[in-house]
């Protein structure tokens, strides 16, 4: 059976919590929903968590919250799931990529710097910048930060693959001290899973209420919130165009059970990370260098073979029943975008990193003796293209 790259571990407490919901009187819009968002809260130390039904459905709504229309530019990293550009295009907002660091794989504060000074220049600055945490090693978010600030642009981060890591100061990610709204996905590939889900983080009152408003058909039951008079008991309000992005009870309750041992999971994570550096130390396979044991979630242990033997080594270990992946394609390389115009060479150390990069297996329950097959397999098939 094919060793995969990333796996979900369910334990029979996470499926008690599921039966349960399932016997219970909601199935959505009950308890187990802001139970869940107030775990992710606390852990998180964020005043506000909205759960919604993926990260892709909490990035529309991050930008919707932030305003981000037509006529608007929001910048991401090319290093990423589609989905961190994809939110701006759903909004009418155009999007353009920051290139980056080859040692972290995240924007390169050096390059933001001098792309926020060309595009005022050109009177071109984004609306907001999404940096992405790749690999769940946290992005320079203190000198992010300060950029966006001198330019007037707002952040969301998205955490999809970071949720347990912690900021270069030690505190958790997603608590917003950097940014205006944190993204978190629940794929099971993720740090913890509910099936398909997401959250919104944010420390912003107005922007936990316009993100709630939006995530369920823009209706508002709160009188506070309403244009004219409630018409009775029954009564409720649109007030501006929503949609339905909402998590079941059914998701949340397994979300809330997979949240209990995320501490675990990430420690297990580095225990994996930590043997893979040790193991490949002497070999010619570059590690990811810049990424920190004690910061960075795991969510990912991406290598680096040259591109010459790249494809041939890829193979060898997809023959070797390993499911190696490669993240990611630079997002603006991807047919849709090349239609919109973009052209390669945007991004030279995103493009470079895409001709290298190997995405080895890890996750939780990853065991060592797996470990050392697909270690033994990868220095196999590269001296074996090398010689
Ligand atoms: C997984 C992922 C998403 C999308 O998450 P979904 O919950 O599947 O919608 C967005 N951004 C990044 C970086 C991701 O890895």
């Amino acid at each position: 059976m094919m060793i995969p790259y990333g796996r979900q571990n369910i334990s029979s407490a996470d499926i008690q919590a599921v039966v349960d919901v399932l016997g219970s009187d909601f199935l959505t819009q009950g308890p187990a929903v802001p139970a869940f968002e107030a775990g992710v809260a606390d852990y998180c130390k964020t005043k506000y968590a909205i759960a919604t039904n993926s990260a892709t459905s909490a990035l529309h709504l991050a930008c919707l919250a932030l305003g981000v229309g037509f006529g608007d530019i929001v910048w991401t990293s090319p290093i990423t799931f589609v989905a961190s550009a994809n939110c701006a295009l759903y909004c009418g907002a155009a999007v353009d990529f920051v290139d980056i660091n080859p040692d972290t794989f995240n924007i390169c504060p050096e390059h933001l710097a001098s792309k926020f000074e060309m595009a005022e220049r050109a009177g071109r600055l984004p609306k907001v910048l999404i940096p992405v945490h790749m690999c769940g090693q946290p992005c320079d978010m203190e000198r992010i930060r300060g950029l966006a600030d001198r330019y007037g642009c707002r952040i969301v981060e998205d955490a999809s693959h970071a949720l347990g890591a912690s900021y270069q100061n030690g505190e958790p990610i997603g608590n917003c001290l950097y940014s205006d709204m944190v993204v978190l996905s629940f794929h099971p590939v993720k740090m913890i899973t509910t099936g398909e889900g997401g959250m919104v983080l944010t420390n912003d009152e107005t922007l936990a209420r316009r993100v709630r408003l939006l995530r369920s058909h823009g209706i508002t039951r709160e009188p506070a919130g309403m244009v004219q008079e409630p018409d009775g008991l029954w009564y409720y309000e649109q007030v501006v165009l929503g949609f339905n992005y909402r998590m079941t009870d059914i998701h949340a309750a397994l979300g809330l059970s997979q949240l209990g041992r995320l501490d675990q999971f990430v420690s297990d994570r580095r225990a994996v990370a930590r043997r893979y550096n040790d193991l490949l130390e002497h070999t010619s396979i570059v590690t990811p260098l810049g990424h920190q044991i004690s910061e960075s979630a795991f969510h990912l242990y991406v290598v680096r073979i040259p591109g010459k033997i790249r494809r041939a080594v890829f193979n060898a270990l997809r023959t070797a029943d390993i499911g190696v992946n490669v993240h990611y394609i630079p997002v603006y390389l991807q047919p849709y975008y090349r239609q919109l115009g973009f052209i390669p060479g945007l991004c030279p150390n995103a493009e470079l990193y895409y001709e290298e990069a190997i995405s080895l297996p890890i996750f939780p329950a990853f065991s060592v003796d797996q470990q050392d097959y697909v270690v033994r397999s990868l220095v196999t098939a590269v001296s074996g293209c090398t010689s």
